[in-house]
């Protein structure tokens, strides 16, 4: 049985004073038998990140890994460095990464192994931008992004890890898709993970992200494949993340 999980990814934002403001702040409104949640905090924080959260409910994760394990990789941060400060998580292939700094499918696929090395749960990433959606080929790229995992990793590998479903035309635009939307794409996904093992499938967790708020939370959540979120902007705000939370709760 799937249990819901909200991620909060802070992106290039953060300071110690504010990063310490926003989990204090989320600490104090845990809810009462809450969803699982994580942030996901540029590295130079995971000490601190680890030092506040360390025994409470909410884990951490950073926003991307190297897919080398060590050597000489310039300005690389390892999954097995991050793992030292106690991450769960390491977001891979999000769509950032994927336009801003050339992460083609095989790298995030290779970023995604080196996480799993190193016991971390990888949050997959993957999404279609504005025109592949107008031009109709959403399921044509969802699937060769998860392709690209399956036939590499094989499926029970995916089963250690989170598909985080995520338009890139809804990513920081403000522009969600919509419930329905979000429940094609999701079951979509799903069937093809199916088609190679059924199991894996019913327990993969499949989040939402892209422009998540307080406000639509609640309703791309209840829909049956959305297994959570992830959050970008609105995880900043520690009254809008916890609202979010306690939507997945
Ligand atoms: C994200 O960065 O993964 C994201 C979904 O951002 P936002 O919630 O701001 O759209």
């Amino acid at each position: 049985m799937r249990s819901k999980l909200v991620a909060g990814n802070w992106k290039l934002n953060g300071s110690l004073a504010a990063n310490e403001a926003l989990l204090r702040s989320l600490i104090r409104n845990i809810p009462a038998n809450a969803a699982a949640c994580a942030v996901c905090a540029p590295y130079p924080y995971l000490a601190q990140v680890r030092e506040l959260l360390q025994g409470s409910a909410i884990a951490w994760g950073s926003q991307d890994v190297s897919r080398h394990d060590k050597g000489a990789y310039t300005g690389d941060v390892s999954a097995q460095m991050v793992a030292e400060f106690g991450c769960r998580y390491a977001i891979v292939g999000h769509s950032e990464r994927r336009t801003l700094f050339g992460d083609t499918d095989a790298i995030v696929v290779e970023k995604y192994a080196a996480a799993r090395r190193s016991g971390l749960t990888p949050i997959f990433c993957i999404g279609e931008t504005l025109e592949e959606r107008e031009a109709g080929a959403t399921e044509k790229v969802l699937e060769r992004q998860v392709r690209a995992l399956l036939e590499k990793t094989g499926a029970r590998e995916v089963a250690a890890g989170v598909v985080a479903y995520e338009p890139v035309w809804a990513i920081g635009t403000g522009k969600t898709a919509t419930a329905v939307q979000a429940q094609e794409a999701h079951a979509f996904v799903r069937a093809l993970v199916a088609s190679k093992d059924g199991g894996v499938a019913r327990d993969l967790r499949i989040l939402y992200g892209g422009s998540v708020k307080a406000s639509n939370a609640k309703e791309l959540f209840s829909m049956p494949d959305v297994d959570g979120g992830l959050v970008g902007g609105a995880s900043l705000v520690a009254d809008e993340f916890a609202a979010i939370w306690l939507a997945a709760t």
